[in-house]
């Protein structure tokens, strides 16, 4: 029998939140020079186009009124309750993920937030005494919530209605994408510009959009702009132009082209990096301030996402790089949000971080505003490799190099240091900001998608931790990360593991872009070991798996099928057998690795007793599932559970 109960609330759920309005916004002066010198792909544009919203845009009311409903409906009893099943063929239905082995168990009790027991059902059913619910799981299996190490809340909530979302996945192909931005049109006021983000030529057959595209299939008579999904190329169609009042004479911009026909002289439509999108951009928020409203409802839609995908802990890439306001919003979002929230403050430039609290400086060691920890540092040290951006070691492919990156065939490093002191207009190296923030008890976590970007950082750990042993991870306890290690060497992936350097890799880059990276922008050997998760198996590093969202949807479940059988979106190819893992392997990161990193795997990450009642239950059991012939979408997740209260139920409302 199949019991329905009502549940406690969480810990760190407060009933009744009544949201307090934001501080007036921080004046920027020095906005635009920040805007155009920094090179971080995906975010730094959002701030260009949101810097003008008001903070009372990102305001968590819409969250609270969605989620705190569901609250009140879960939490009016309050007694332990007991997972098991009663079916001869699912005798272990719990995945605990203990010590970081699947550690499968009989039953798991939960109260009061947390798990009291597991085990078997004997044991357990002590734990919890007399009174006490059942839940029977029949074919169903549980396993620990899933940690989301790295992905930028406010831009994933930016996407979900305040501008329009045509990245490959909603729009696969050109004419579904232009059919989308005509579509787009049909909602937009008189004087509203339409503004789109994610259009992504490496996965469209590089089909670049250029003026007349958007003159023709979508409108003249609005301006348009969109922006590419590396965030380093936009959009924009004739009208655009003509209401910036850019003409093929005007001058290119400082740190930014306006691209041309090399043949003809003509604008193509094509704009290189932010120097030149800003002026578009500009105007195109204060055209559209009438649509900051949809910001809000963003906020409830992306968390209610994330619920059914199985999240319960999510870690934030770098708050202060979409808005000023970033921090203040998601620790107010902190209250309200049934999805564990902590995050790093970006770092995109010297002095950066220390602008975000807007006190000058950090407090030793991290912080807490509202629920919100604070401990980590976010640091970019190379671009995007399909973007052709980030810095590796040998040349890109060149068929479809594009013409305005010429001469930067080994891609783009952000910081300057000894190896590559013309390459970055900051005057401090990374490995100067880096033992500042090491100097100041923080965790650092930095962007490094190419190998020759991972040798500089690992190199310059490796320094830091020779002269000033007390930074040493084995010393320290505290974990560093270097983010996405895209195209590596297995020696790197040694390096990380010898130096307690851990590493988070964005899956989609094999799902999604795996063609790409192979055919267009590394080469079949290079691509073939892009993400290398078997080597993070075999050196005993620490890693774990990421969406970066929005760069790609939050999937933890997707991810965790790719790395065991590095399938390749639509051409349904394997890319790089030699990097397969098996499920335990690829479980542990989405759980207890990512936990690790996040530095919070006292409480989250694994179901033992002690830490939070976070889990989901799936409709099959993972164990006896075909990971290399069967689409993950054949898992369902029918529950997620935050806090031993059930805040997602595939049947709908509870
Ligand atoms: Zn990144
Ligand atoms: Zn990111």
């Amino acid at each position: 029998m199949r019991f329905f109960h009502k549940l406690p609330a969480g810990p760190l759920v407060l009933a009744g939140f009544v949201f307090s309005l934001l501080s007036p916004s921080i004046a920027h002066p020095d906005h635009e020079k920040e805007a155009e010198s920094c090179l971080t792909g995906h975010i730094k544009l959002a701030e260009i186009i949101f810097g003008k919203i008001s903070p009372s845009d990102f305001d968590t009311e819409a969250v609270s009124r969605r989620f705190s409903l569901l609250e009140k409906r879960t939490s009016d009893q309050n007694v332990p309750i007991i997972f098991y099943s009663s079916s001869q063929q699912n005798r272990r239905p719990i995945i605990t993920m203990a010590n970081d082995r699947l550690s499968p168990v009989e039953a798991l009790a939960i109260h009061d937030g947390r798990v009291i027991g597991v085990g078997s059902l004997a044991t357990v059913r002590k734990l919890a005494g007399e009174r006490r619910v059942f839940h029977n799981l029949h074919k169903q299996v549980i396993l620990p919530g899933f940690v989301e190490p790295h992905l930028h809340v406010m831009l994933s909530a930016l996407l979900k209605g305040y501008f329009l979302d045509i990245s490959p996945l909603r729009a696969p192909g050109f004419e579904v994408a232009t059919e989308r931005l005509r579509e787009e049109l049909k909602t937009l006021n008189p004087g509203e510009w339409l503004i789109a983000y994610g259009y992504d030529p490496s996965r469209l057959n590089w089909h670049d959009l250029s003026k007349e595209d958007l003159d023709k299939e979508v409108s003249s008579t609005t301006p348009i702009i969109v922006i590419n999904a590396s965030g380093h190329l936009a959009y924009a169609n004739s009208l655009a132009f003509q209401e910036v009042g850019i003409t093929k004479d005007t001058p290119n911009p400082e740190g930014g082209e306006y691209a041309k026909d090399p043949k003809t002289g003509e604008l193509t439509g094509v704009l290189v990096e932010s120097g030149a999108i800003l002026q578009f951009s500009r105007k195109a928020t204060l055209a559209n301030l009438g649509r900051t409203g949809r910001v809000k409802e963003g906020l409830a839609k992306i968390l209610g996402q994330w619920l059914a995908k199985g999240l319960t802990t999510v870690f934030d890439g770098g708050l202060g790089a979409v808005t000023p306001q970033d921090l203040e919003t998601v620790a107010n979002l902190t209250e309200v949000s049934p999805i564990r929230i902590r995050a790093a403050v970006a770092d995109l430039k010297p002095g950066d971080a220390e602008k975000t609290l807007g006190t000058g400086n950090m407090p030793p060691g991290g912080f807490k505003q509202k629920g919100l920890v604070v401990k980590t540092i976010k640091l970019w040290s190379d671009g995007s490799t399909q973007g052709f951006t980030a810095a590796v070691k040998q040349n890109y492919l060149s068929e479809h190099f594009p013409a305005y990156f010429e001469g930067k065939k080994k891609g783009v490093l952000v910081w300057p240091d000894s190896a590559n002191s013309g390459e970055s207009a900051f005057n401090t190296t990374m490995y100067d900001e880096m033992l500042k923030w090491l100097n100041r008890g923080y965790q650092l976590m930095i962007h490094a998608n190419g190998d020759r970007a991972s040798d500089i950082v690992l190199g310059n750990f490796e320094k830091i931790f020779k002269k000033y042993p007390k930074h040493d991870p084995k010393r320290s306890g505290i974990i560093h990360r270097i983010e996405h290690f895209t195209v590596t060497k297995t020696p790197q992936v040694q390096k990380a593991k010898d130096l307690g350097i851990a590493v988070s890799h964005t899956m989609g880059h094999v799902h999604y872009w795996g063609d790409a990276f192979k055919f267009g922008v590394l080469g079949k050997e290079r691509a073939e070991r892009i993400d290398p998760v078997k080597d993070g198996v075999k050196t005993g590093a620490i890693y774990s798996f990421n969406s970066d969202s929005p760069v790609t949807d939050a999937d933890p479940l997707l991810w965790v099928g790719t790395a065991i059988s590095r399938r390749v979106y639509k051409s349904n190819t394997v890319l790089g057998k030699a990097q397969r893992v098996g499920l335990e392997d690829a479980l542990k990161g989405v759980t207890s690795y990512p936990a690790k990193q996040i530095l919070w795997d006292k409480e989250v990450g694994s179901l033992e007793p002690g830490k939070f009642a976070d889990f989901v239950i799936v409709n099959r059991d993972l164990r006896c599932f075909d990971w290399e012939q069967k689409s993950t979408d054949e898992i369902k997740i029918l529950e997620t559970w935050i806090g031993g209260v059930r805040r997602y139920s595939a049947l709908g409302s509870l």
